[in-house]
């Protein structure tokens, strides 16, 4: 506790490693990612608001209208009697919990055995916003959702496919501190993104791929490689399944008509399938680009496609790498924060799996999977009756937020756990003020699967608690509302985090050899199978994850992403959005620090400028931009860095709150929102 206490940055997942120095600002320690202390501003800045004027420092119960500050006891006892009464009157599926992706795997996996010891699986947490399209498309082929390689071995490659990502400014000492240097030593990098963006300036080259044209490209990057000979017959006989079916498939795609489809030229397209299929070693990140897309998963499983006709899987260098967003995106789905899979990806709908918790937990969850986030709040006031949103403010995060937010008050009962006000907490029925991350020890997963332990240097400010100590307190108390749950004693008594964990990797196959004293101030990756003292570093080696030996091609048709809209107009734009580096997500903490709002202006509307002089815009005119979801105000920045057509916003600013804009549609599989092609106008109000 204190200064100086090494502990894990709580914004991406890069997972590096920081402490509070004496000046109060951050530090980086040479820890498993950032081997030299390297942090991006973010990490720098990542204690500045821990003592905010801001901070929830007393629980508070809705009385009258109005939030009112309440002990502990009337708070908890207000959860008691509205949940149980749900449950009495709707039964347990009338309940949905969104777990948290910025807490630890322990505090997420105390959540979900909360829900679904209380008999509903309606537990999902923000991955289902960010990537579980890629999870779907990987998990179905290669039994893995997570990144195949480690950000090590990732420098062995000869070639950098970054598809929908732009690590400079998410992924920062991913990009500083392993794939520039790379670049540096001869790698040669293709960047894929309707925008320029920092990632490109180290780029060789770039395709500003029209958004929700990814299919296409890549369909038509595996046409070039098919005709030119550049596949790898060996790796195809011996590893890959449906490979004659593909061939057909691909034999019947049109190369330049894909490209003038994707928007770029044919000459471009069939120069990056030459570099990629030639290098030795080839390797692809994906990012949100290509995840948040009405058809996201069908994305990724082209993408999936090209590294296995390649042969570019199960080696150093290669492979297909999902750039993690939130420290622990990655965590909060392995310990079983989602709503169709128990800990470790196992079904709910497997008996044996159901089995196994039930041997540990003393109660089987139940066989039916729930819904997803989104899903959940569809059914706000309907279906769901209420709600506990633990570290999340989906009152700004959701797609088409203007209807989330009518429906938030259209629940009997909204339980928030944060550390600060957010567009959630306005219209909570009870808030739970909790420790930032600062204030807790526990473990976090990184994007390359790496378990690293947070400590606190801290204590939660006034009465604020630790979010494991409100969790296990919540949970001891409502599962005396469910007559039919055989409860034992100690369900929720865990002698702090550690003891959390050594529970979970006993029903989390993925982390069954893992300890802390193991992960200690180093890191633990998974798989680590029990009585193994190291993890797997490259995934599929000789079989792919799920057992098998052969994974197979999809063959993938493209969806014109503008078939299901209503206002394609010629006059409309495609608003994609992102980040930028100094903010994370929506913004709660970052946009609190000082330094990191004054680093520079983020909030502007990039737009090119034919489409700007077409509108009547000039750089820096304030706008209008409108969707058949709702309206925003911007200021612009006429820039070509940006392609024709296309707009560029980001979603940390809720004074320009972009979820206005998004729409409803759901990825048909993984039923991730469609956030990177919205269609939208735009008008000068000057
Ligand atoms: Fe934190 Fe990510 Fe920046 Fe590292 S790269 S300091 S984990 S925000």
């Amino acid at each position: 506790m204190g200064e100086n206490t090494k502990s894990i940055c709580p914004f991406c997942g890069v997972g590096c490693g920081v402490l509070r120095g004496d000046s109060g600002k951050g530090h980086g320690w040479k820890a498993s990612v950032n081997r030299r202390g390297e942090l991006c501003p973010k990490g720098v800045a990542a204690y500045d608001v821990l003592n905010h004027a801001d901070r929830l420092t007393e629980p508070q119960i809705r009385i009258g209208g109005d939030l009112v500050p309440v002990s502990w006891d009337e708070a908890f006892l207000r959860i008691e009697q509205e949940f149980g009464r749900i449950v009495d009157e709707h039964g347990s599926d009338a309940l949905g919990f969104f777990a948290s992706s910025g807490c630890t795997n322990e505090e997420n996996y105390v959540f979900q055995k909360l829900a679904r010891m209380l008999g509903t699986n309606n537990v999902d947490n923000c991955a289902r916003l960010c990537h579980s399209s890629t999870v779907a498309a990987m998990q179905s082929r290669f039994g893995a959702g997570a990144m195949t390689n480690t950000l090590d071995d990732l420098g062995d490659a000869d070639c950098f496919l970054v598809w929908g990502a732009n690590p400079a400014e998410q992924h920062p000492i991913i990009f500083s501190s392993y794939l520039a240097p790379a670049v540096n030593d001869g790698t040669t990098l293709i960047h894929i993104d309707p925008r320029e963006n920092r990632t490109t300036e180290i780029a060789d080259f770039h395709l500003p791929v029209k958004p929700g044209y990814d299919i296409p490209l890549l369909n038509g990057m595996c046409a070039v490689i098919f005709e030119e000979g550049l596949e790898d017959d060996e790796f195809l006989r011996e590893r890959v399944s449906n490979v004659s079916a593909f061939r057909k498939f691909i034999s019947g795609v049109d190369v330049d008509e894909c490209a003038e489809t994707a928007g770029i030229a044919p000459d471009d397209l069939r120069e990056v399938a030459r570099i990629y299929a030639n290098a030795t070693r080839a390797a692809a990140f994906t990012g949100m680009g290509m995840s948040q897309h009405r058809y996201g998963t069908a994305n990724v499983h082209t993408l999936l496609n090209i590294a296995l006709v390649t042969g570019n899987v199960g080696r150093c260098g290669t492979g297909v790498n999902p750039l993690r967003g939130k420290n622990n995106v990655q965590g909060a789905s392995d310990v079983g924060a989602l709503p169709d899979v128990l800990p470790g990806y196992r079904p709910v709908t497997d008996s044996d799996a159901r089995k196994a918790i039930a041997d540990v937990w003393g109660v089987e969850p139940p066989a039916i999977p729930g819904l997803t986030e989104v899903e959940m709040t569809h059914e706000f006031g309907d279906g769901i009756r209420g709600a506990f949103v633990f570290g999340e403010n989906i009152g700004a995060t959701e797609p088409n937020v203007n209807r989330t937010v009518r429906e938030l008050d259209s629940l009997d009962c909204l339980v928030v756990q944060e550390i600060f006000p957010t567009e959630t907490t306005a219209h909570a029925d009870v808030i739970l003020p909790a420790s930032s991350w600062a204030e807790k020890a526990g473990t976090v997963t990184n994007t390359d699967r790496q378990v690293q332990q947070m400590r606190p240097s801290s204590d939660p400010p006034g009465n604020a608690r630790t979010d494991l100590e409100i969790l296990c307190e919540i949970g001891r108390r409502l599962l005396d509302i469910d007559s039919d749950v055989r409860l034992s004693d100690t369900s929720f008594e865990y002698d702090g985090p550690e003891a959390v964990f050594s529970e979970l990797t006993q029903v989390t196959p993925q982390y069954s050899g893992m300890s802390y004293s193991g992960i200690g101030d180093g890191s633990q990756r998974w798989p680590l199978p029990k009585g193994e003292t190291e993890g797997v570093g490259v995934l599929h080696r000789n079989r792919f994850s799920n057992g098998e030996r052969r994974a197979p091609l999809v063959s993938v048709e493209h969806i014109d992403p503008t078939a299901e809209h209503s206002n394609n107009d010629s006059d409309s734009l495609v608003l994609t959005t992102g980040r930028v580096i100094e903010h994370f997500n929506s913004g709660v903490v970052t946009r609190r620090s000082d330094v990191l709002t004054h680093l520079r202006s983020t909030d502007a509307l990039q737009i090119h400028p034919d489409d700007a002089t077409e509108r009547g815009v000039e750089d820096g005119d304030k706008v209008v931009v409108t969707s058949n979801n709702g309206r925003i105000e911007a200021k612009s920045a006429v820039t070509p860095s940006i392609r024709p057509g296309v707009v560029f916003l980001t979603f940390h600013f809720a004074e320009r709150l972009v979820n206005r804009l998004t729409g409803d549609e759901l990825d048909p599989t993984s039923k991730i929102p469609t956030y990177k092609h919205v269609r939208v106008r735009v008008e000068n109000t000057e």
